[in-house]
């Protein structure tokens, strides 16, 4: 056999401004990028493990745990490989094949592939549809009275915090009640919330939280967290019975390098950082304000935002696509050019962005460069 060139390269992020939601709550701290370099052979954190990977002492992911747990207000946390593998983990612990869940119709896939993966039935609250795609937590409470009702027994209530199409945020609180009141558990998926915003799960009301360190909190990943109250730590956190120390839904560990070394190195940034959500938002509302001041451009999802997920519907850049020579294309060359990446290749119907993080003078310079390259080719709309 041969190895072959598998195109290792790349410079985003140093040399462009990337709007890719996926992708800005991802980037790494300096320490971050220290503790990469330091943990970056496999099983680094493993060198003083006595067993269990929670419970190693240097580097400290013991007391790491604790913090992160005081950090979500959850009895428990541990790491797992990603925001799926921690709601895998609840379904397959608290769920038998054949239990009903109940979701939110902006669920992300992941929510779908874990609970079918676990044999699990999912009915869903619906969104309100176009333009807002609102999660009424009032539809959770129709939904689970409607199943009451019919006698079947849900078994998890699942809400997603903040969506990742139109970046809802739905008051999970409420839901939380409403779980509560028909005797269900909640799961709180803040894959899009958890290291953006602060996310208390005892004032929510949450009985689990996942999130995801690659998505929301400056960590290379693939890892995630799961804050766990402590009724159900029994059954979530049980351990096997040939191997009395590993704890089953974990298999015995979860992250053990690199992925788990980012998280802990960023956490203080973290944590810092959610103190200015507020600030995050008046941003993404600013910008959201300069590009619909283009014609045809508008925001879908709740207005006004509450999350730096944008959804835009862009009419005007489709209309270009349809005359320009680089059809569908010009819209992501064009801002190639001003080193702006981030919009899919081809895309222009409608795109999702964020501008977390950025400085107000990136963004203004962000919002100008699309106004530009309207400007540009005004003549074609
Ligand atoms: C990105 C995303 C996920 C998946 O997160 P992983 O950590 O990659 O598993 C799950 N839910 C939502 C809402 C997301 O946006």
């Amino acid at each position: 056999m041969e190895c072959h060139d598998y195109g290792l390269t790349r410079s985003t992020e140093r040399k462009d401004l990337n709007l890719n939601p996926l992708q800005r709550g991802g980037i790494l701290t300096t320490e971050a990028r220290k503790a990469l370099y330091e943990f970056s052979d496999g099983y680094s954190v493993c060198d003083y493990c006595g067993g269990r990977l929670d419970e190693i002492s240097k580097p400290q992911i013991h007391g790491f745990l604790d913090d992160l747990a005081s950090f979500l207000h959850t009895d428990h946390a541990r790491t797992v490989h990603g925001a799926r593998e921690g709601k895998f983990a609840v379904m397959h612990a608290i769920c038998k094949p054949g239990d009903t869940i109940v979701i939110d119709g902006n669920a992300h896939y992941t929510t779908h592939v874990a609970a079918e993966r676990c044999g699990l039935n999912m009915v869903e609250v619906p969104s309100s549809g176009y333009p807002e795609y609102r999660i009424d937590p009032e539809g959770y409470k129709g939904v689970l009275d409607e199943l009451a009702d019919k006698g079947e027994d849900v078994s998890l209530v699942l809400l997603t915090h903040v969506d990742g199409n139109y970046g809802n945020l739905t008051d999970a609180q409420k839901v939380a009640r409403f779980a509560h009141e028909a005797g269900v558990p909640l799961l709180l998926n803040c894959a899009y919330s958890m290291g953006r915003m602060p996310v208390d799960a005892n004032v929510i009301g949450a009985d689990f939280v996942v999130g995801s360190g690659h998505k929301s909190m400056a960590a290379s990943g693939p890892i995630g967290v799961l804050g766990v109250k402590d009724e159900w730590a029994e059954q979530v956190l049980r351990r096997s019975k040939m191997h009395e120390v590993k704890e089953l839904e974990m298999l015995g560990c979860t992250s053990r390098g690199a992925p788990l070394a980012t998280l802990m190195a960023s956490f203080p940034a973290v944590v810092e950082r959610t103190r200015h959500w507020d600030d995050e938002v008046q941003k993404t509302r600013e910008f959201v304000a300069e590009m619909e001041k283009i014609g045809g451009v508008k925001q879908l999802g709740v207005k006004p935002k509450e999350h730096d997920l944008i959804r835009f519907e862009t009419p005007v850049f489709d209309k270009i696509a349809e005359k320009h020579p680089r059809r569908g294309f010009f819209l992501y060359e064009e801002l190639k050019k001003r080193k702006i990446v981030g919009i899919k290749h081809g895309q222009t119907k409608w795109f999702k962005c964020s501008v977390y993080g950025f400085s107000k003078e990136q963004i203004n310079y962000i919002a100008d460069s699309f106004v530009d390259i309207v400007e540009k080719y005004k003549d074609l709309v």
